[in-house]
């Protein structure tokens, strides 16, 4: 695979020509000696380097190691994970959260087994054509699999070349991001196999760099291999940069939900098409909820009204939780339902439907929200609970 020669941003500052040889060589050899041993670089199978960069965007890798080797056990290859169903998948991913990845992961596993013949694409534009594959996972993978020469930019990559750059401004701005990109394909080595290194090295060497020694708080610049050629370092800025982000402010929001309780305790879990609260229940089952103002219960029992056809002769409140989902604060106000029997399941949209035991509910594929709502209920309801007659 050719690389396209980039173009160096003129107010990026690396390594020069003459020292790149000598930077590279710096880092990969510190990466040989010094990398942690994790399952995922003992492979070249790009189903499992795949499953890894994706449970490790927003996760810790010490979060990770557990669910990688279970989710492996489960979905050993691409057909196992293409053909399982919908809820054993997201049942093996909860506790990691964003199950959009879960869910696109199944769908470009899908797509693999039946575009590709069960390979993972080998060419950038195949590989950015699955579902939830955009270029950072693309380039990984296709770089540790086959040593295809693309640079990875994540944000340990961002934060190590702003700093050896001594680059000013937020690296998430779209205009900087993309200086970054061809700074990190400039120091990219040239050819695949070439001394001193793969890219496949090459990229985990960097981010390796940027997860264990340039992390974001109180680099270890002692320990760096690559000090020398650092310009934060020698300007004294390598705590200032990169920039802080400005904070987006905080939201928040005001979320009424239902666990309806029949006799047999059993309950109601949606999955509606639509709705405010869809998102901060990560689009997964969930109780019967809807965003309020200040008059909860009359709000809730509206919704439950239109939604279910369901007037509640009781609404017991129960205490109240703390939620957040990216900007928004989220006030979880659980409300106790006791009903003779549930409203029937449903099998189809508008609002697909089904009855579960209460306790139950934490082993089902649900957002932690819906699971904090659940443990309100079972451990509050035992002595507000009560049958209308
Ligand atoms: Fe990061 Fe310090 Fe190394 Fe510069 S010298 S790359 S700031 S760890």
């Amino acid at each position: 695979m050719a690389r396209k020669k980039s173009a160096i941003p003129r107010a990026l500052v690396l390594p020069p020509a003459g020292r790149l040889r000598q930077f590279r060589r710096k880092l990969l050899d510190w990466f040989r000696a010094r990398q942690r041993a994790l399952p995922w670089r003992a492979t070249h199978d790009p189903y499992r380097i795949w499953i890894s960069e994706v449970m490790l965007q927003q996760t810790r890798v010490a979060a990770v190691l557990p669910y990688y080797r279970r989710f492996l056990a489960r979905f050993p290859n691409v057909r196992a994970l293409a053909r399982a169903p919908e809820p054993d998948v997201l049942e093996a991913w909860a506790g990691l959260g964003y199950y959009s990845r879960a869910r696109n992961l199944q769908r470009a596993a899908q797509e693999i087994v039946r575009k590709h013949r069960s390979r993972f694409p080998r060419t950038l534009e195949d590989a950015l054509a699955l579902p939830g594959v955009g270029r950072y996972t693309a380039a990984a993978v296709l770089s540790i699999a086959f040593d295809a020469p693309l640079a990875v930019l994540d944000g340990n990559v961002a934060r190590v070349l702003a700093r050896l750059a001594a680059l000013r401004g937020d690296v998430r701005q779209p205009a900087v991001w993309r200086r970054l990109q061809s700074a990190a394909e400039h120091l990219l080595p040239p050819t695949p196999r070439a001394t001193p290194g793969t890219p496949g090295a090459w990229n985990q060497a960097m981010m390796e760099l940027g997860a264990t020694v340039c992390t974001p708080r109180a680099p270890a610049c002692r320990e760096c291999p690559v000090a020398n050629f650092c310009r934060a370092r020698s300007m004294g800025l390598q705590e200032q940069i990169p920039e802080k982000r400005a904070k987006r402010t905080p939201v928040d929001v005001r979320l009424a939900a239902a666990v309806l309780l029949d006799p047999l305790r059993r309950t109601l879990l949606v999955r509606p098409e639509g709705g405010a609260s869809r998102d901060l229940f990560s689009r997964m089952w969930q109780f019967p909820a809807v965003e309020v103002g200040s008059g909860a219960e009359r709000e809730l029992r509206r919704h439950l009204r239109d939604s279910l056809a369901l007037d509640a002769a009781e609404c017991v409140p129960l205490r109240a939780a703390r939620h957040t989902v990216t900007f928004r604060r989220v006030t979880l106000l659980p409300f106790l339902v006791p009903v003779e029997k549930l409203p029937e399941a449903r099998r189809a949209a508008p609002a697909e439907s089904t009855h579960i035991a209460l306790a139950e509910v934490e082993r089902w594929p649900t957002s932690s929200a819906t699971r904090k709502i659940a443990r309100a209920a079972i451990r509050g309801g035992q002595a507000a609970f009560r049958f209308p007659r």
